[in-house]
């Protein structure tokens, strides 16, 4: 483990924030690090910026969330990894569909990705979209929303579909609510187009020793968290079920 100096912070939104560490370090796009808070807890985190700029982007939802949102630029974290399967490049025209927090992984593979790329940015409100500027240069960017306050009204995977009848893709990326993602694999198995998605499975050690991320046979930190829809249509629990921080199985 690492310990890292937070060099700056961008807060997005109320919920939101974007935290750039003193590291450099090499990784895979999709791949993810344990974030150490002292005191608290250590959770996984993707990396939304690979390279000369490490960063993370948080979405704060409970403990340990909240306790790095309350950090400041000069305080420190523990870092160890990146760890776990990262996503693969494939073909020369992708389409990207993103619930919320999930733009965080896909961001560093839509800057890599050399060919004709589409983005589908989705949240529950226009304050939730993240990085829309840097999208917009890098991509043709498509925007929905919940409650209809930009772009189109609805959830993420329905754009996708209706982008879906309209366009060819060679490849599909998806990160965000498990549910999106088994629409977005459902639409990916009816037009016989390769997809990958990054799951997110509650992580104790992340190197597959704990069995917290077991899912159907697979270790979400180890085989994952990036899957392709090849593996994904085997897995019964994608979409149905996860695990809770007691390893007691729950419907999501
Ligand atoms: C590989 C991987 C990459 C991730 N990348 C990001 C990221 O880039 N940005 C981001 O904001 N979050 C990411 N997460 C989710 C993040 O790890 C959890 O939100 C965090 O651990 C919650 O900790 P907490 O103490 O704040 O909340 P808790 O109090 O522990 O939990 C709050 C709620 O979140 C649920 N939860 C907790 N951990 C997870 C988990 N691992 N997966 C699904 N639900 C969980 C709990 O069941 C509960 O409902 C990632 C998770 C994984 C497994």
């Amino acid at each position: 483990m690492q310990i890292c100096e937070i060099k700056k912070i961008i807060e997005h939104n109320s919920i939101h924030k974007t935290f750039f560490f003193d590291l450099e370090m090499k990784a895979t796009a999709g791949q993810f690090v344990m974030i150490w808070i002292p005191g608290i807890d250590e959770i996984p985190m993707s990396l939304s910026y690979i390279g000369k700029e490490t960063a993370i982007t948080v979405e704060k939802v409970g403990e340990a969330t909240e306790a790095l949102h309350q950090m400041k630029e000069g305080d420190k974290v523990g870092i160890r990894g990146p760890y776990g399967k990262g996503f693969e490049i494939v073909g020369s025209k992708a389409l990207f569909v993103a619930g919320g927090t999930g733009i965080a992984p896909l961001l560093p593979l839509i800057k890599k990705y050399e060919g004709e790329k589409h983005v589908v940015l989705g949240a529950r409100t226009k304050e939730l979209l993240l990085f829309i500027d840097e999208l917009e240069e890098i991509s043709s960017l498509h925007i929905s929303t919940d409650d209809g306050s930009l772009g189109f009204k609805g959830f993420a995977s329905d754009l996708a579909g209706e982008i879906m009848e309209k366009e060819e893709f060679d490849i599909v990326y998806t990160c965000g609510p498990e549910i999106m993602m088994k629409k977005v694999l459902d639409l990916c198995l009816e037009k016989s187009v390769q997809m990958q998605a990054s799951l997110e499975r509650y992580m104790k050690c992340g190197v597959g020793i704990c069995d917290s991320c077991a899912i159907d046979g697979y270790h979400v930190c180890k085989d994952g968290p990036v899957f392709d829809s090849n593996i994904l249509a085997k897995i019964k629990d994608f979409g149905k079920w996860k695990r809770n921080e007691a390893g007691r199985k729950v419907e999501i």
